[in-house]
């Protein structure tokens, strides 16, 4: 017998039938997010209107059910995954967006996807930076929830920078709305910004209203090759230094380039196969860009072995292949991926580099690494055989050293991705006992019955003992 068989009929009779689904399908598909770590929920409530989200939370409080809120399900840490069962509240129709051309911004239903906003906006001109990869899929509302980034992060920033007001609902089932449509706003604490990264622990997100920006009139990509990982991570330091700020700068160290020349067949460099590269594009007006491309070029002949421009929109694609296959074809190096979105402060790029080169070293394991380096956003992909005991082991004390590492050189456990369940181990290490607290406070001080999303992000939970299904998704290796 479900735990909350009563409240749920109950939220039936308010919502009915069709929003409220305890159907087998509706609970398995619930029950997962990309973390593949199922926990199943009693029933999966598909809001149609804002309103009905107030009507859940304000019963879930009456009856004490866990709610965990879902956009797409596309988080890595398990952050959308019910591990203590209840309600799954499914945002996904709440997805209308209107564009105000005279103020620069999009108002954005949260269950919007990031790719459709996208389109939307540059059809009438204007550009929403933020990218994750997986936006033909994820959510405004999840983005907002994780605070996600993308490759363009260095140059415009991530979903925090672009988010002008939100509306929503408190986890005690209470409508508000944070900021108003205004690019000014200084009434009352930020709670805005309490709520962007809260990870759906502090409120539902139903609505956003998001600053656009004018999409740039033109892009140049360039791919350069460098002799090894410190030489490419001091040329990045070097462009940095000269003031040109590429919209994406996106560094591949060698085994994520051999990882790519494998799937594509194809050597990214004749000669030199397996050198780790930078993958640059400027975006600007043709005037920026005629003089950041000189600029640009001159520091490839000074640093790069190798570098090659794109001519045209189909040759910019080609140059592309290098970074949009390499995840994927790490799979090649083991069954099973650690996906850690690490931060490094620019100054420690080196320093992480000789370091990165002594894990890989001493555990044995591949570990290919790729990211932003405008930002310092490093995704370090620990890869090993999920049937060899050792290789586990050796994976989980991996983890550990490099999150100490990265909290030592003074960057971050997360950059984009956020703490959910996969990264509580180590919350402690980035957050001082007083840091905690304070967090632990204010979560108790907006949900006192603890109903939203419980279970994550301050509660040790160790992802390796817990089996992961094995199913694909439709954004599996992208
Ligand atoms: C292939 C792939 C590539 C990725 N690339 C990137 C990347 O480049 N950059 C990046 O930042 N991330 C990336 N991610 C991670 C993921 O896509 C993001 O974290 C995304 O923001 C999750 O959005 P979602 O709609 O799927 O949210 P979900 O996964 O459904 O939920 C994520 C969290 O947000 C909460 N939440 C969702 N909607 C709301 C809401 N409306 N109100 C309150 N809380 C809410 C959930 O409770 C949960 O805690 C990638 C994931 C995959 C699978």
């Amino acid at each position: 017998m479900p735990a909350h068989a009563a409240a749920t009929r109950a939220l039936r009779r308010k919502l009915g039938a069709r929003v409220v689904l305890t159907d087998d399908p509706a609970l398995t598909e619930a029950s997962y997010d990309s973390a593949k770590i199922p926990f199943r929920p009693e029933a999966v409530v598909r809001v149609t209107e804002e309103a009905q989200v107030g009507v859940v939370l304000v019963l879930a409080n009456r009856h004490g059910v866990p709610v965990t809120t879902r956009g797409r399900g596309t988080t890595l840490t398990g952050a959308a995954t019910p591990v203590r069962g209840g309600w799954v509240l499914d945002l996904l129709g709440l997805n209308a967006i209107a564009v105000d051309d005279e103020a620069g911004m999009a108002h954005v239903g949260a269950g919007a996807k990031v790719g459709d906003l996208q389109r939307a906006v540059e059809a009438r001109g204007w550009f929403y930076p933020p990218d994750p990869s997986s936006k033909e899929y994820c959510t405004i509302g999840g983005n907002i929830a994780c605070n996600a980034g993308g490759m363009h992060g260095g140059k415009y920033g991530v979903t925090r920078d672009f988010v002008v007001a939100l509306r929503g609902f408190l986890p005690t089932g209470e409508f508000v709305q944070w900021g108003t449509a205004t690019k000014k706003f200084s009434a009352g604490f930020n709670l805005r910004d309490l709520w962007i990264g809260s990870e759906g622990m502090l409120g539902v997100v139903t609505g956003a209203v998001l600053k656009l920006i004018p999409r740039p009139a033109e892009r140049w990509t360039l791919l350069t090759s460098f002799k090894d990982e410190t030489a490419a991570l001091q040329a990045a330091l070097a462009l940095f230094r000269s003031r040109v700020q590429p919209a994406i700068c996106e560094f591949l160290d060698r085994e994520s380039v051999l990882c790519a020349e494998r799937a594509t067949g194809r050597v990214v460099f004749p000669g030199q196969s397996g050198r780790p590269v930078i993958l640059l594009e400027l975006a600007g007006s043709k005037a920026e860009l005629r003089e950041q491309r000189a600029a640009v070029l001159a520091w490839a002949g000074d640093y790069a072995t190798a570098h090659r421009a794109a001519r045209t929109r189909d040759e910019a694609e080609q140059l592309w292949a290098v970074r949009r296959k390499c995840s994927g074809a790490m799979f090649e190096l083991g069954d099973a991926k650690l996906n850690e979105d690490i931060v490094v402060p620019m100054k420690n790029y080196v320093q992480f580099a000789r370091f990165l080169a002594r894990l890989k070293r001493e555990s044995g394991l591949h570990i290919p690494t790729f990211g932003h380096l405008a930002d310092g956003n490093l995704h370090v992909n620990i890869m090993y055989h999920k049937a060899v005991p050792a290789e586990c082991r050796t994976a989980e004390r991996t983890v550990q050293t490099l999150m100490e590492t990265v909290v030592a050189l003074g960057g971050a456990i997360s950059g984009e991705h956020g703490i959910g369940l996969a990264k509580t181990p180590f919350l402690r290490l980035q957050h001082s006992p007083a840091q905690v607290r304070a967090m632990q406070a204010v979560k108790r001080a907006l949900d006192p019955r603890g109903v939203l999303n419980p279970g994550k992000m301050f509660e040790r939970f160790e992802v390796w003992k817990h089996p992961r299904l094995e199913v694909k998704l439709p954004w599996d290796h992208k």
